[in-house]
């Protein structure tokens, strides 16, 4: 049997998808800058997926622009906002529990004489809102905080953050790309200056994302030349991705998310009765719908990880982003975990694919491998 529960790092590629792009590589394969009729048809589409992306977030089209995936979204959100603003101030806020994306560009901002507040979360990984408040100064321009994390699955109360950021008239960025088409967002009601998205975390293809700005935010743009997505994104866009990525922001249903929450429970229960000795990272109930993060003591990540690939499942460790090294996450750190337990800890990723049997099977195998392991374990 072959169990993918890795959809925190990439998905599969739907198959209305793919159909949906293939006449983009073929027939269909106009630069959507040119005047002709190829051109125009490619246009066409681009805006057409503009318009289904912001539509999604209650945004309007012209509010949308087309990057190359989450990273790109995320470091020109930060760094356009920081270079735009430099003036009004150099104080960015974010979390200690955020991707690599907006860390290390807040580093490098470090590097360029702006200064960064790194949010304390609690134990569930939920950013503080009265340290957030505290952290603001008169010279705070920034404060980018994830909507909901990669590794642990905690949401954030991103409606009372903006409302936080409103007030204070400060820039609000969040980086959605795992929340988006999971959790309802409303870039309106949630007072979101700035968001960024990904198209293969949502079933899309790889290499695709897009960044939300709110009408009227000036940022700096990162990259010159043509003057594609309103001066903001030069180079000529990857049509059949971004029609591909538009077409996945439509697929999930509520009843989607419902199933997924279901399974996902049915996981936590099945797990927490059957194996001893286990720690469910983040909240129960602030969690992404297909977000289940395990701490096994006494154990290895690694080498369970290892063994569930042996049986054909694929999940990943606590430190996805950090593999090769021996640093426990950042975020399992953040949430006080022991170095001991961090370093046994297996992140599971379903989708709204991810088969009941599939999890059932999953358990069966991880009640195994965890029973052996122990056994032999140098750590008990
Ligand atoms: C995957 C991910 C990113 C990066 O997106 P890419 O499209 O892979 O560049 C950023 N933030 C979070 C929370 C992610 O899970």
């Amino acid at each position: 049997m072959k169990v993918y529960l890795d959809n925190g790092a990439t998905t599969m590629v739907a198959k209305e998808v793919l159909e949906e792009m293939l006449p983009y590589f073929t027939e269909k394969y106009g630069n959507a800058s040119s005047l002709h009729k190829f051109g125009q048809e490619a246009k066409k589409a681009l805006e057409n997926s503009r318009k289904a992306i912001a539509k999604k977030i209650n945004a309007l089209p012209e509010e949308i622009i087309f990057t190359s995936g989450g990273t790109e979204s995320i470091n020109l959100a930060i760094k356009g906002i920081a270079y735009a603003n430099q003036e009004r101030g150099n104080h960015i806020i974010t979390s200690k529990i955020e991707h690599p994306a907006v860390l290390k560009t807040c580093r490098e901002l470090e590097n360029n004489r702006f200064k960064v507040t790194y949010l304390n979360v609690d134990k569930e990984g939920l950013v503080k809102l009265d340290e957030l408040k505290k952290a603001i100064t008169s010279k705070t321009i920034l404060v980018t905080i994830m909507h909901a994390n990669n590794e642990i699955g905690t949401i954030q109360q991103i409606e009372e953050i903006g409302k936080i950021c409103k007030e204070k008239n400060i820039f609000f960025h969040t980086d959605a790309v795992q929340s988006f088409s999971k959790v309802q967002i409303d870039v309106k009601k949630m007072n979101i200056n700035l968001a960024s998205f990904s198209s293969h975390k949502i079933h899309g293809p790889k290499g695709v994302g897009a960044l939300y700005i709110k009408k009227g935010v000036k940022i700096k743009k990162q990259k010159y030349g043509g003057h594609q997505e309103f001066g903001l994104n030069a180079g000529t866009e990857n049509i059949a991705g971004i029609v591909g990525f538009a077409k996945a922001a439509t697929l999930m249903t509520e009843k989607d998310i419902k199933r997924m929450e279901k399974l996902r429970d049915n996981f936590i229960n099945a797990v927490e009765k059957s194996i001893k000795d286990v720690k469910l990272n983040g909240s129960r109930k602030q969690r992404l719908c297909n977000n289940i993060s395990f701490s096994f003591k006494f154990i290895e990540g690694e080498s369970l990880l290892t063994h569930l690939d042996f049986e054909g499942i694929a999940v990943s460790t606590g430190s996805a982003c950090a593999s090769g090294s021996l640093e426990p996450s950042h975020v399992l750190l953040a949430i006080g975990l022991k170095h001991e337990i961090a370093h046994g800890t297996i992140r599971f990723t379903i989708s709204k694919y991810t088969a009941e049997k599939e999890i059932e099977y999953t358990v069966a195998k991880l009640k195994k491998i965890v029973e052996k392991l122990r056994g032999i374990s140098p750590l008990r």
